[in-house]
């Protein structure tokens, strides 16, 4: 009964090892999710040309940090066109508070040009058209993919990184062996909204120095050796 077996052995146990860590992720996003069910990121935007350029200026940049700058840079520059006339210079005076400024200033009005002459000014919707524009890589494409275009992917930050490691989610050495983890033990239903609970709880709760351990909603489910409780 070949085919029998084999839907035997797809089952899963809850009382088996596997099946009791399968309970104790679904456990921890499902209290992620009562606690925030409509999470959102912290960086302003307009649209999905503006949320392309503020992630790109997020890189090694807090997010209030970028929003500070780009409250007047997107009244002024919301599309393509307006940011190739706001001119690099122009864009450099804006965004000077943001580390590594000229490099994603350049980066900024190259993609906006590369968006005009390829797109048709509009922000493409998948990853390999996205990761060929000047200053995106995965994580930003990731980002645009899941906020903008609603695609079920997890861009994987410091927070992240962090917080799948210490938990642990997924432990990983890098940011890929962490996205290629979580992209396969993050259940389904959670995958969508995955990405902004644990950057927020990373930021908020399980802080890189001194995680905050005592008003962690899921620390009875956290195996991380250094709980400040
Ligand atoms: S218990 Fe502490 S270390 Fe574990 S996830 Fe919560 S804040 Fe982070």
């Amino acid at each position: 009964m070949p085919n029998g077996k084999s839907s035997l052995a797809k089952a899963r146990c809850p009382a088996s090892p596997r099946g009791r860590e399968a309970a104790r992720i679904e456990e921890i996003f499902t209290r992620l999710e009562a606690a925030d069910p409509h999470p959102k990121g912290e960086l302003e935007h307009v649209n999905v040309f503006t949320l392309l350029v503020a992630v790109v200026l997020s890189a090694q940049a807090t997010d209030a940090g970028v929003n500070k700058a780009t409250r007047a840079l997107f009244k002024v520059a919301d599309t393509p066109e307006k940011m190739l006339a706001l001119g690099e210079d122009g864009l450099r005076e804006h965004i000077k508070t943001i580390g590594l400024y000229p490099t994603k200033a350049k980066n900024v009005i190259a993609l906006s040009a590369q968006l005009i002459e390829k797109h048709g000014g509009d922000v493409p919707c998948d990853r390999e058209a996205l990761q060929a524009l000047p200053g995106v890589g995965r994580k930003t494409a990731n980002v645009v993919l899941n906020i903008a275009f609603h695609v079920p992917v997890i861009a994987v930050d410091t927070h992240i990184f962090r917080l799948s490691n210490r938990l642990p989610l997924v432990s990983g050495k890098t940011v890929e062996q962490v996205e290629a983890g979580l992209e396969k033990i993050v259940p389904e239903r959670f995958k969508l909204h995955a990405h902004h609970w644990l950057i927020l709880h990373g930021r908020y709760v399980c802080k890189a120095r001194r995680p905050e351990c005592e008003r962690c909603i899921i620390a009875d489910l956290c195996r991380f050796e250094g709980k400040t409780i």
